[in-house]
């Protein structure tokens, strides 16, 4: 049963960051994510500010400087379908194309994918955990198998987006129009850990929305994937997954990013592995010495050591899938 709250159908971006002042206002963008937690409580809502009728936010287009606008509101399947995107970005159109299902796919948009609230079953639950606000993390002594291994602190979610790893590792950038105007973050500083603010996954502050997220035109040499592992095929979120994006001269990687998800409470860049692979060719002994390296500070619960394994085995396919 859904607590009542008022409800907005904004016309214009400036209007929804107006509605955005009320105390407890919610953005609703494909409301796949929004609703659920509304319905489970896990948060409460003065009031909905759907931006789902801003033709502005949607769309995918060409930049003059090689690069790639996405508008926020763009659904997952367009971003996972896109001729642009699955030629240049394929990590991106890989990521998208593993979220959830068709359904989710065609309601859920990219802005809300990378603004999505943690999937931590106490966080969901009827727990008053630290995320909300409480003085225990239940997951440390509890049912921990789907938790961080890495970049935990008091808190072990694990971020659920599949599209924020491949955009990170992209080399992304995220526009954001609030009160005071609107500012570019890189997708680098996009992500909150929960050292730094156990209340939020992002550095969205209240009353600002994504408007859009931009591609850089892909250096010399791009090679990038995406490809995760769930506990079944059909749809699932992450146990392990690892989006590359590196640059490669003749056979050897000259730079790049390895970002792992379902590992910590952030897409997690392992500068680790990628000092490991810098300069090197992707053979079998870089690719091993990588996914160790990757894996060498993971700080496993009591039920998710098993993570480790998966992510080596995992990384270390990948490279070598990307290099051949
Ligand atoms: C059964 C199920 C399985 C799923 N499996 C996966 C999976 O495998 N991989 C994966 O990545 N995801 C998965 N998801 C999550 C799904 O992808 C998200 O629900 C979806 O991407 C959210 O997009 P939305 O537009 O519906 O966001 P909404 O539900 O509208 O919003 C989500 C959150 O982001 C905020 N928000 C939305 N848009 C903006 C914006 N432009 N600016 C600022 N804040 C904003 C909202 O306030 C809300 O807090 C799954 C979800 C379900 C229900």
């Amino acid at each position: 049963m859904l607590s009542p709250f008022a409800y907005i159908r904004a016309q214009s971006l400036e209007e929804a960051v107006q509605h955005l002042r009320t105390e407890g206002a919610r953005v609703s963008a494909g409301g796949s994510d929004l609703l659920g937690c509304l319905r489970d409580e896990v948060f409460a809502c003065s009031k909905m500010v759907s931006i789902a009728g801003l033709a502005q936010l949607k769309g995918v287009a060409q930049l003059p400087d090689g690069g790639v606008r996405i508008g926020a509101l763009t659904p997952i399947a367009e971003v996972a379908r896109h001729p642009i995107i699955a030629e240049r970005y394929r990590a991106l159109s890989q990521a998208a194309a593993s979220v959830a299902s068709p359904q989710l796919r065609n309601q859920g948009t990219i802005g809300g994918n990378i603004c999505q609230r943690p999937r931590c079953w106490y966080f969901r639950g009827e727990f008053h955990c630290l995320r909300k606000g409480g003085n225990t993390c239940y997951a440390i002594a509890g049912e921990n198998q789907y938790h961080a291994i890495l970049g935990g602190d008091r808190c072990y979610i694990v971020h659920p987006s599949d599209t924020a790893p491949a955009l990170l590792a992209l080399d992304a950038r995220v526009s954001i129009a609030g009160p005071r105007g609107t500012r570019t973050v890189p997708m680098d500083e996009f992500f909150v850990l929960p050292s730094t603010d156990i209340t939020r996954e992002t550095v969205i502050e209240p009353g600002e929305i994504v408007t859009e997220i931009q591609l850089p035109a892909p250096p010399a040499g791009l090679r990038s994937s995406y490809r995760k592992v769930r506990a079944r095929r059909s749809w699932d979120f992450a146990l392990a997954g690892v989006a590359l994006a590196l640059q490669i001269d003749g056979d050897r990687v000259t730079g790049g990013r390895v970002v792992l998800s379902g590992a910590a409470p952030v897409p997690w860049r392992s500068t680790e592995a990628e000092a490991v692979i810098r300069g090197s060719q992707l053979d079998t002994v870089t690719a091993t010495r990588a996914a160790e390296a990757a894996m060498r500070d993971a700080r496993p619960l009591m039920r998710n050591a098993y993570k480790v394994p998966l992510f080596k085995g995992l990384i270390e396919e990948e490279l070598l899938a990307v290099g051949a």
